[in-house]
């Protein structure tokens, strides 16, 4: 691909007297759900200096707790559709809320934050020469007709629907991202995440894992969404972030399909729930939304071979780590088994 103009110079912060070492990292979104896991891995490695945007809108400070007031974080209330003046090294752009529920509730907000906002993004990436990566996802490939998904499909997208502020919203992302480098000579970094869960996610945020566990420890029916045979793939929150981090140190633009393999129906995904946690309760089925994909599951030969990365967790062993973490925060203790 030809990149019409020079690569900019990096940021002179990387070669100042003061911060020769350090390097500054932005995170929008930091304060939701993968956004956090990605902070705190980033803040084991002492160089790091992170910064955090967040407007708030579906994640939460108490996700970054135990970083406020550290010397090397700051957390910013901002809203990315906003210009932004920082100084920085690299920038994961992740600010966008990610629960269907969510992106639908104010769809022409969700369109500007994956549209102004991550313009926004990359002048300031331009602006500063920093490295930008966007978490694209695997809605990109719409409702697929190509299974499993590779980078290379262009995706079944309906451009009307009520997704489409999402999904849309993320293919222009990905198009800005892509004439930035080639127009400007940015580096830029896409990864396309598949379902992804574990610890911190919103207890009632709409999604299927985060919903069968709170509904499992509440001794609630299982809501299976019809059909009941779309499959999804779901990938443990550590493996995510280590591919994300992964990704933003390599050498390649990607896109790169971030996610796990294990594909599962929406019955066998509420079998394996009932089974770990809850055997008592009933699974119930009740009526889908419209343009819901009938299958997904990542090809990540490319992860593999590019980033050396694939998943640890399989799902019988993330599903448990989860549990603990909504019995917690929904003050349901597990009972002693006599
Ligand atoms: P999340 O909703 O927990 O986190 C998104 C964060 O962005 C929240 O903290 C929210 O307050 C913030 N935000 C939203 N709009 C903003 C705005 N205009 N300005 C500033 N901050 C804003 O979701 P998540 O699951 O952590 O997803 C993170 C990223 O990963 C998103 O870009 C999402 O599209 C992508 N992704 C997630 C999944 C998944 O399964 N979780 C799958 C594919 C892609
Ligand atoms: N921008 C920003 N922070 C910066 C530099 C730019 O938020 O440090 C915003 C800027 O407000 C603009 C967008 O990024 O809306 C695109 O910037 P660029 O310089 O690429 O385009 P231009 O400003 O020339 O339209
Ligand atoms: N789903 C379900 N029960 C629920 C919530 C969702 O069966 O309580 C189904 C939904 O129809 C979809 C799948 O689970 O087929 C994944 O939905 P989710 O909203 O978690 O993620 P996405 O659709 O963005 O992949």
């Amino acid at each position: 691909h030809a990149v019409t103009r020079p690569p900019p110079t990096p940021s002179p912060l990387r070669f100042s007297k003061f911060f020769q070492a350090n390097l500054r990292i932005l995170v929008t979104g930091g304060a939701g759900f993968i956004g956090s896991h990605l902070v705190d891995k980033l803040m084991e490695n002492e160089k790091n200096e992170v910064i955090v945007v967040d407007n708030y809108f579906t994640g939460s400070k108490d996700n970054l707790r135990k970083w406020i007031g550290h010397p090397r974080f700051e957390l910013i209330r901002h809203d990315v559709t906003e210009p932004l003046l920082v100084e920085v090294d690299q920038i994961y752009h992740l600010a966008c809320p990610a629960s269907p529920i969510f992106y639908k509730y104010n769809p022409v907000k969700t369109i500007k934050t994956n549209v102004i906002g991550t313009l926004n993004m990359l002048g300031l990436a331009k602006r500063v020469g920093a490295r930008i990566l966007l978490t694209s996802t695997s809605e990109v490939y719409g409702d697929p007709l190509q299974h499993p998904q590779t980078e290379e499909y262009w995706g079944n997208v309906n451009p009307i629907g009520v997704r489409s502020c999402y999904d849309e919203g993320k293919r222009v992302a990905e198009t800005l991202m892509f004439d930035y480098h080639r127009q400007h000579g940015l580096e830029i970094r896409i990864a396309r995440i598949f379902n992804t869960y574990g610890p911190r996610m919103n207890i009632d945020d709409g999604r299927v894992v985060s919903n069968f566990i709170a509904q499992a420890i509440r001794g609630e029916p299982l809501t299976v969404q019809t059909p009941g045979t779309q499959t999804r793939s779901f990938c443990y929150v550590s493996d995510m972030v280590d591919g994300l981090i992964r990704l933003m140190e390599s050498e390649h633009t990607g896109p790169i399909n971030i996610g796990n393999p294990g594909e599962f129906t929406m019955i066998e995904l509420a079998e394996t729930v009932k089974e770990l946690i809850n055997p008592d309760i009933p699974v119930k089925m009740v009526e889908n939304t419209p343009d819901d994909p009938r299958q997904r599951k990542p090809d990540i030969a490319k992860a593999k071979e590019l980033l050396g990365w694939e998943p640890k967790v399989i799902l019988r062993d993330g599903l448990p780590l989860m549990e603990e973490d909504f019995r917690e925060r929904l003050a349901v203790p597990k009972k002693q088994i006599k």
